[in-house]
Parts: C-alpha cells; structure tokens; sequence
C-alpha cells in the first residue's frame, strides 16, 4: 500500500456488514472495528480516504449498497471524483468483482488474507 500510496493512489474500503441488519453486531461495533483499522494503517503512513459500508441484508431489507451493487463504488468515485479507469478494485469475493466490473473499475480477484505485495505488478 505504500508503494500504491507513493504512486499517488488513494484508498477507500467498501464492505458489506450484513451483521447489522441481522443484529448479530450493531454499527457502534462495526465504527470501533474502523477506527481501530485507521489506526493501525496510520502507523505505516497509510490514509483511507473512507470506508462505506452496507449494513443491510436482503432477508431483512433490500438495497443498492450491497455488494455485488455498485453503488457505494459510485459514490466513492463520485465523492473523490476518481478516474474509474485508472482505479481497482482489490476482493477476496466474485461479488467485489462484480460490483467494481459494474462500476467500470478495474479489478483483481484475490485470496482472503493473500498478501497484496503480490499483485502490485497488475496495478498500472
Ligand atoms: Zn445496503
């Protein structure tokens, strides 16, 4: 990420927290698990310009923002008015793929918990 950081990329996270519709966690929770992970990026100099997150579930309700729904994909691109086309997406599901591919981002499937290192050399 620092490599990708000095390349002048920026970062956002976009998550699915189906956990919330479903009460197994509440938003509270996922915020703490946030702040948590913008602090400990922080120490290595690395910045996320947001995270959104779905906390929706399509047996509790229906919505746009979950993945594989493009929608929070739009509105970061919108909000940091981001070149689509010039930008990835990094997910370890077929839904991330399919929500950046809908986006009009490029994307990269990998496994969970891969090491990212390994797939700069994709990343223009
Ligand atoms: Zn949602």
């Amino acid at each position: 990420m620092q490599e990708l950081r000095s390349r002048d990329y920026i970062f956002i996270i976009i998550t699915n927290q189906s956990g919330i519709a479903q009460d197994i966690y509440t938003h509270e929770e996922v915020h703490e698990v946030h702040s948590y992970i913008k602090e400990h990026f922080a120490n290595f100099g690395i910045r996320f310009a947001e995270i959104y997150y779905c906390p929706h579930h399509p047996t509790v309700s229906k919505c746009l923002c979950r993945k594989p729904g493009s929608l929070l994909v739009e509105k970061g691109l919108a909000r940091f008015d981001i070149d689509p086309a010039q930008s990835y997406f990094i997910g370890d599901r077929e839904r991330d793929i399919e929500a950046a591919q809908a986006a009009g981002v490029n994307s990269i499937l990998v496994p969970s918990n891969a090491n990212l290192g390994d797939y700069l050399s994709m990343i223009a």
